[in-house]
């Protein structure tokens, strides 16, 4: 059954039943608009637009894996400030000839992702495309009572650490891309992050002083953070883990694992500063030190080097 032969309405009815439903939804889909119910007065909110073909491929991933995808990277954004996602909004243009069983899964890609975070999906719109699949989502997010966590916090003194996965995305992405379909763990990681939520909060509450998901990558993120901070960030590679999956996948085709952990978007860890002294629990681990000045320094090298290829 195509979208185009059960129609908006149709679609609905199969679409309502599969969102995630939070305690904070009042009001939910169907009416003119939702109303959320956010504790301590502050929101976060956080938009990011997924298209066919530029952000994910219809023979890599599953409609599930886009659903979840679209999901995290949202909510990624709004534990970055140090929020809980609450509620999402997903917007939807679709050819007509898409089947219904792929809008249902993509559903249930955001029923997974967003259930253990307690986030509902409050609303949304559909439109006929003309061209491929496009996903809006907007995320919008509680402080709890906790102050924000920008970008531009960090001071010369500070630890730099990141918690969540990092180059496993972008593995996966280099394995797919030559056509193998394995390890699966690389493969996955690149089909939708695995996202550690609650370290946002926790960075708050642990005084974090900056705070970004990594989504363009580890280099090009602490280079935004240091610019908007006004300082300069030193890590070294030697604390970034190669799994071995990585290490044997990066043998197989070739290439440097390092550059994966440094270049490689998309796994939406978090990457935040702290004062140094604080004691930082797991996941969060340390990986470098704000200093004074600009720029990025991996190993010791300014990371726009040509010079800094021979570190990895
Ligand atoms: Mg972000």
């Amino acid at each position: 059954v195509t979208v185009s032969e059960i129609g908006e309405f149709g679609l609905l009815e199969r679409i309502f039943p599969r969102l995630p439903v939070s305690r904070a939804t009042l009001v939910g889909p169907g009416d003119d608009a939702a109303l959320v119910a956010i504790r301590g007065g502050r929101v976060v909110a956080t938009t990011d637009m997924l298209v066919e073909g530029r952000h994910f491929r219809l023979d890599w991933s599953s409609a599930r894996d886009i659903g979840r995808k679209a999901a995290a990277q949202n909510l990624a954004d709004v534990a970055a400030m140090g929020g809980v996602g609450v509620a999402l909004l997903v917007a939807l243009a679709l050819p007509a000839e898409v089947d219904v069983s792929w809008v249902e899964e993509l559903y249930d890609g955001f029923h997974d992702e967003c259930e253990p975070v307690g986030a509902g999906v409050v609303g949304g719109d559909l439109v006929r495309s003309e061209n491929g699949i496009t996903i809006s989502v907007t995320a919008l997010g509680s402080m709890r009572g906790r102050e924000a966590v920008t970008r531009a916090g960090a001071r010369p003194g500070d630890v730099v650490a990141v918690a969540g996965r990092i180059g496993w995305s972008a593995a996966g992405l280099a394995v797919l891309s030559r056509g193998f379909r394995t390890p699966r763990a690389l493969v996955d990681a690149h089909r939708f992050p695995q996202v550690p939520y609650a370290a946002g909060p926790l960075a708050a509450d642990l005084g974090a002083t900056a705070m970004c998901d990594i989504s363009d990558g580890l280099v090009a993120d602490l280079r935004r953070l240091a610019l908007a901070s006004g300082v300069s960030i030193e890590i070294t590679t030697e604390t970034l883990e190669v799994t071995p999956q990585m290490r044997d996948a990066a043998q197989a085709l070739g290439v440097d694992p390092v550059r994966w952990l440094l270049d490689g978007g998309e796994d939406h860890a978090l990457l935040a500063t702290f004062p140094a002294g604080v004691e930082l629990p797991e996941p969060w681990r340390t990986i470098g030190r704000v200093v004074r000045g600009r720029g990025v320094y991996v190993n010791g090298s300014p990371s726009e080097d040509a010079g800094f290829d021979h570190f990895r």
